[in-house]
């Protein structure tokens, strides 16, 4: 809009006020009210003034008693009719229009007699000019007999045009003040708000936390317009701190100001009762990344008083300073968030390495997580395929520990089955069944699938019996910490079958004797007694000449198999060495083992294919004979029994010389 446009949409009155008070000093106010006038730019505007000034002037000053039956009309500066005594909407008589012109054409007085009805009358028009040079910006008309006009009429006339113009200056300089008064309060309005603004802001900046960003700004709103009746609306996963701070619903009604101020991110504003004057006004908070609320003002203006667009504005401001105070806020307690995030997980990471047991892993991972997250309940669930089902491998409802969990039932089961996360607020209005929920009375549950290599193997389960405890940052770290157990338990599986593999004979699938080695000695420190037996196979070396080095093989892997196939379990089958097999019976003594030997015995030469024999040699301790109860003594002694074996003729078990003696 041009600078002339603009001045014509101006009121009038404001439009002269500009004029006379730019460039001028104030020094002395009464002075320099009395030289203000107006001047030809003004006139086109004045015509409102000049009317009422008329009006003003006749019903109060020109209505005399040798006046009465005078009529007065007013003009512009154009000639054109503005108002009359007689309150008419349209000029009274067509013979104005003669008088007026000749009247601005001569700048001087003019009258016309005419006669009507029998009496003369004299229609008498006057300039009235401006206070500094006199240039013309109405006329002023009247009409009275001429005998009156004659008789001293015309002066009187003269007399009251000066009054009229005394009254126009009046009513002009009243207009004047008042429109410098009102433009003061305006002022004075707007720069208290604006510095109630720059408080608002200065605060609002100096707030890191987001609660209390939002607190600044309803307490300075509610400041601002005591009666308006304020909320402000947040999106879903803000969490409400403040009693006047709601979750914005999740359906507007078209007419909604807070659905429209949401959407367009512009104030909206709707009035609700005309006649008290009570408005709507829906005021987004944004920032840079988007809308993250809207505030909802219910309030009563006055008519004096009305919504302009200052207040609009104002609050457009308050409101944007609001949204950018409140983003700051929330990027800085993000980034905290993700400090502490990054913590914890290192934390946990730090738990995780320290064991490569998988018992571990999950007892260093359930501590890890109900300490981080604060919840009242964890189960990790892990699928067990020897139980064909979910063990709650680690669980702090007792009721739950250890149990098996059907795949595809309850929470747990489909978090696993589905391989998705899951989220509840508040469980009960859920839908969903739980027995962990149920069982502890919880309200918020975050589960999420634990995957080891792409694969899902279980699922981890948080509860906390407060509704809505869990935040979805909480859901979304839940997930990314799930990455990271599963890796641990990864590790661990795969530690347990690289320990399972070196400890594996790979011909034969028995136990490495170094295991076994082992393995008696660990068991030695808790049993009483145990018993070793020694299998040789009978004439091996012909048995590899007459068929081959292959088949060889193949009866040394018969002949373990009958050996696994023997034993009960907690028992050790190991490979020796070469064609040397062992057994290890924990609490069984040497007469004892020797019913297993000789079993073995005869089904080694009955199931081997080219049938085989085999030799066995026994040697037993128990806890009461110190020097005989190490390892190394009992096999010494187990591989004298067998050489006895041998030299026996084969095909025997012997159990060594000092028991068989006993
Ligand atoms: P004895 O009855 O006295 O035990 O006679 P033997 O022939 O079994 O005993 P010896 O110690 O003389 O020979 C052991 C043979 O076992 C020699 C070797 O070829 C064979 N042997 C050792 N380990 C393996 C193996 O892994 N596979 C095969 N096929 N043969 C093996
Ligand atoms: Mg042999
Ligand atoms: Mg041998």
């Amino acid at each position: 809009m041009s600078e002339q446009e603009a001045i014509g949409c101006m009121d009038s009155h404001e439009r002269i006020r500009k004029a006379q008070t730019s460039g001028r000093s104030f020094k002395d106010p009464v002075e320099w009210l009395g030289r203000m006038d107006i001047n030809r730019h003004d006139f086109p505007y004045a015509s409102g003034l000049i009317a009422d000034s008329f009006d003003e002037w006749y019903k109060k000053d020109a209505a005399l008693s040798f006046t009465e039956s005078w009529k007065w009309c007013i003009f512009d500066y154009t000639g054109k009719w503005l108002a009359d005594s007689s309150g008419a909407r349209e000029p009274g008589n067509p013979l104005w229009e003669q008088i007026v012109a000749v009247c601005l054409q001569t700048a001087g007085e003019c009258t016309l007699q005419i006669e009507e009805n029998g009496v003369e009358t004299s229609f008498f028009a006057m300039p009235v000019g401006t206070r500094s040079n006199g240039e013309i910006f109405a006329l002023l008309g009247c009409a009275m007999p001429t005998e009156q006009f004659a008789k001293g009429g015309r002066n009187a006339a003269e007399a009251m045009a000066k009054h009229f113009s005394t009254c126009f200056y009046r009513q002009f300089e009243y207009v004047f003040v008042t429109d410098l008064a009102s433009v003061h309060i305006h002022e004075e309005r707007e720069s208290s708000r604006r510095s109630l603004l720059f408080q608002i802001v200065q605060r609002m900046y100096d707030s890191i936390d987001v609660d209390a960003v939002l607190t600044e700004v309803i307490a300075s709103i509610s400041a601002m317009y005591p009666g308006a009746d304020l909320t402000l609306y947040m999106s879903q996963d803000h969490r409400r701190a403040h009693p006047q701070v709601k979750h914005l619903p999740l359906r507007w009604n078209q007419e909604d100001v807070c659905g429209k101020a949401f959407k367009s991110g512009r104030v909206a504003l709707r009035t609700i009762n005309e006649d008290n004057q009570l408005v709507e006004i829906g005021l987004p908070l944004g920032g840079k990344q988007g809308v993250y609320g809207v505030f909802h003002l219910v309030m009563r203006v006055p008519a004096h008083q009305n919504m302009d667009n200052m207040d609009m504005s104002f609050l457009s401001m308050v409101a944007s300073t609001a949204g950018t105070a409140f983003e700051n806020a929330k990027l800085y307690e993000r980034s905290n968030q993700l400090i502490r995030e990054l913590r914890m997980s290192n934390g946990l990471s730090e738990r995780l390495n320290q064991s490569l047991q998988l018992g571990e892993t999950f007892e260093a991972a359930f501590e890890g997580l109900l300490e981080m997250f604060e919840a009242d309940y964890c189960c990790i669930l892990h699928y067990s395929e020897d139980k064909d089902g979910l063990e709650a491998v680690m669980c702090n409802y007792p009721g739950l520990s250890n149990e098996i969990i059907e795949v595809g039932r309850g929470i747990g089961g489909k978090v696993y089955s589905l391989g998705e996360p899951v989220i509840l607020t508040e469980y009960d209005q859920s839908g969903a069944r739980s027995r962990l929920m149920d069982f502890t009375d919880s309200q918020s549950l975050i589960a999420t699938p634990l995957s080891v290599g792409g694969e899902v193997r279980g699922a981890i389960m948080l509860a906390h019996r407060r509704p809505h405890y869990f935040s979805f940052d909480n859901f979304r770290l839940l997930q990314a910490l799930a990455g990271q157990i599963g890796l641990a338990v990864g590790n661990a599986l795969l530690h347990a079958e690289v320990h399972r593999l070196a400890n594996r004979d790979s011909l034969t699938g028995l136990h490495a004797r170094h295991y076994l080695d082992q393995s008696i000695k660990e068991m030695q420190n808790c049993d009483f007694c145990g018993t070793l037996v020694v299998v040789d196979i009978d004439n091996f070396k012909s048995v590899n000449d007459t068929y081959g080095h292959q088949k060889g093989d193949h009866i040394l892997k018969q002949v373990s198999d009958i050996l696994r196939a023997s034993i009960r379990q907690g028992d050790l089958a190991a490979r020796w060495g070469g064609e040397e097999l062992a057994l290890y019976l924990p609490q069984l003594n040497a007469q004892q083992a020797y019913v297993v030997a000789e079993r073995i015995r005869l089904r080694v030469q009955k199931e081997t294919d080219p049938s085989v024999t085999v030799s066995c040699g026994i040697a037993e301790w128990d806890w009461t004979e110190k020097d005989r109860a190490s390892a190394d003594s009992l096999f010494y002694r187990a591989d004298m029994a067998l050489y006895e074996a041998k030299n026996n003729g084969r095909n025997k078990v012997v159990v060594e010389a000092e028991v068989r003696q006993n």
